[in-house]
């Protein structure tokens, strides 16, 4: 994805749907509508999924927590919601395989009452999954939980259940999403703030004013239907299209703590049935590490959503309550936070309610298009309806959707083993070429390709993880990343791993990006110090970290 041509083409071309956002949803949408052979511009204010769809959780599911609730209050739409999830779970899991996997998740017990409770209720979720289910869950002895998770406390285990939902890279399936899109024909463009409409006389929408954030430059952009994709921000563009309508967005915020391996030293994750506060809680083996959250805490979107100390401590009590780790502070590796976008009932009707499903609304005055609500599991579905409604609303004829068989990209002809071709072709260590073929599919042969065009390329970009340089000369030219934050945040994931791995890759990957990109010695000084501040900021919230005076 060349940006340069990217951009030329949103300020020239007239588009069926031009989509305000490039999060699971908006890419998810852009898919849908390239797909079906519909002109398509996507408008993403800071990069792909920098927002909520990288700071999640990372499961693909029903979601359990919901699937008792509906049990409880016999809530027939929230089953159905449950239900939707599974299904859709599988085709993640289909279309994306190396972004993806099956992933147990075990249910500790603690009473006989409390394994036949748990029992049930992965029951009737696998039902609910019918044919789509995964591996069918099943009761384990206090010993077979044990042995599942090591680490896990044996004092009054009374056995336990084991489930199984998907995971996922979400910032990788969403960068996929988008560069697939761009495959099938659409434009797409990061780092692009959509500024204001201009509409015609009646107030349909007609144009859209980006300003490049990278430049600084004013663009226009034309198209017939006008989508809202933005996620917790969903209200900021509905009120630029038509300032009369009332807020329906409102805000939670998430955290996740990321600690080593060894606190779970399983590749079987663990839910914390209950949290003090009546919620659920997950503690996941995540690419060599282990993810611990989630919060749910009433956010203001005015906030810059960040890991507080608080918020550690918090998540770090329930790891010790649960399993044989004194992990502390000190052990934490890295950590994020993100915004929920949850959606209230229309005002007209019931204001205080939230909205469990998504939402597609049309605004009759301007004709934009606002898909809201939702979770990453549901970004197809969502896509769907949204795209639905913009064929309705350009009195196009229906076109069916395709994406519940669409490949992403890297999975054409990928197999779970292939990155055995990668140690025999290109002499890759094993550990490395399993990381490249988890993250890039079978676009992993172009990285790997890299590595042959410069011996310097082969080198690892930091100790102790598996990162190749080549991979920053990779994300540079064929994954639009533009800024340092793109890089280590999104391409490589590094910093929402280790932030001091970050700190110590952050020279050689400045001096990569300064290369490809041709920037000038102050603009990399530039890029450097900026970013070094905000990592440390970031570090500095979560945990009271110091600057260091050497
Ligand atoms: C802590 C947490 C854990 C979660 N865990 C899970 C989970 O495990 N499984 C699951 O299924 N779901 C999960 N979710 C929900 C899921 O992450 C979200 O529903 C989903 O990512 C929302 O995607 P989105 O595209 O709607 O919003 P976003 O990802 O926020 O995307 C909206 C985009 O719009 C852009 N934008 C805003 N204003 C403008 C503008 N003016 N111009 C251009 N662009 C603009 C933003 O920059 C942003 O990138 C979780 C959510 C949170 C917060």
């Amino acid at each position: 994805m060349h940006r340069p041509s990217h951009l030329r083409r949103a300020q020239t071309e007239h588009f069926d749907v031009c989509i305000i956002g490039g999060g699971a949803t908006g890419a998810g949408c852009a898919l849908d509508a390239a797909l079906r052979g519909l002109k398509v511009c996507l408008i993403e204010r800071e990069d792909f999924a920098a927002q909520t769809s990288s700071k999640s959780t990372k499961l693909i599911h029903g979601g359990v927590r919901y699937l008792e609730q509906a049990f409880k209050r016999l809530d027939w739409e929230q089953f159905q919601l449950v239900r939707k999830g599974l299904w859709e779970r599988k085709y993640l899991l289909q279309n994306a395989p190396h972004l993806t996997r099956p992933m147990a998740l075990l249910t500790p017990c603690h009473s006989r009452f409390e394994r036949l409770y748990f029992g049930v209720g992965l029951k009737l979720y696998d039902l609910l999954a019918g044919r789509h289910n995964l591996t069918p869950s099943r009761q384990l002895s206090t010993e077979e939980a044990l042995r599942a998770i090591p680490t896990l406390k044996k004092e009054s285990l009374r056995g336990a259940v084991q489930y199984y939902d998907g995971q996922l890279d979400d910032a990788r399936f969403a960068l996929a999403l988008v560069r697939t899109a761009a495959q099938h024909g659409a434009v797409v463009l990061n780092h692009a703030e959509v500024q204001a409409f201009e509409a015609s006389a009646d107030g349909k929408l007609q144009t859209l004013i980006v300003r490049d954030l990278l430049d600084g430059q004013q663009a226009t952009i034309r198209a017939t239907v006008f989508v809202n994709a933005t996620g917790p921000f969903a209200d900021g563009i509905r009120q630029m299209a038509n300032p009369a309508v009332p807020s329906r967005m409102r805000v939670s915020k998430g955290v996740h703590v990321i600690l080593p391996k060894t606190v779970l030293n399983s590749e079987t994750a663990l839910l914390v049935p209950q949290t003090d506060d009546g919620r659920v809680m997950f503690v996941i083996p995540w690419k060599n590490h282990v993810l611990v959250g989630t919060t749910d805490t009433e956010a203001d979107l005015g906030d810059d959503p960040a890991l507080e100390q608080t918020e550690v401590d918090y998540l770090l009590g329930y790891v010790r309550r649960y399993l044989n780790s004194d992990v502390s502070a000190a052990d934490v590796q890295s950590g994020f936070a993100g915004l929920r976008p949850l959606l209230q009932a229309d005002p007209s009707t019931d204001t205080k309610t939230l909205v469990r499903d998504h939402e597609v609304e049309i605004d009759a005055r301007s004709g934009l298009v606002s898909i809201m609500g939702g979770k990453w599991t549901t970004y197809r579905l969502m896509a769907r309806d949204t795209i639905d409604a913009c064929l309705r609303r350009m009195n196009a004829p229906p076109r069916p959707c395709t994406t519940e068989t669409q490949l992403l990209v890297g999975a054409e002809g990928y197999t779970s083993e292939g990155w055995q071709e990668l140690i025999t072709r290109y002499g890759l260590p094993k550990d490395v070429a399993v990381h490249l073929w988890h993250r890039y599919g079978i676009e992993a042969e172009q990285v790997a390709a890299l590595t042959k065009q410069q011996p310097a390329w082969a080198n690892p970009l930091v100790e102790n993880y598996p990162f190749l340089v080549a991979e920053v000369v990779f994300a540079v030219r064929h994954e639009m990343a533009c800024t340092v934050s793109d890089v280590l945040s999104r391409r490589l994931g590094l910093e929402d791993l280790d932030w001091q791995a970050t700190e110590a890759a952050l020279p050689a990957a400045i001096n990569l990006m300064a290369e490809q990109l041709d920037w000038s010695e102050s603009q990399a000084h530039q890029a450097e110090s900026d970013y070094r501040q905000r990592l440390f900021g970031i570090q500095e919230r979560a945990l009271f970290k110091q600057k260091s005076t050497a």
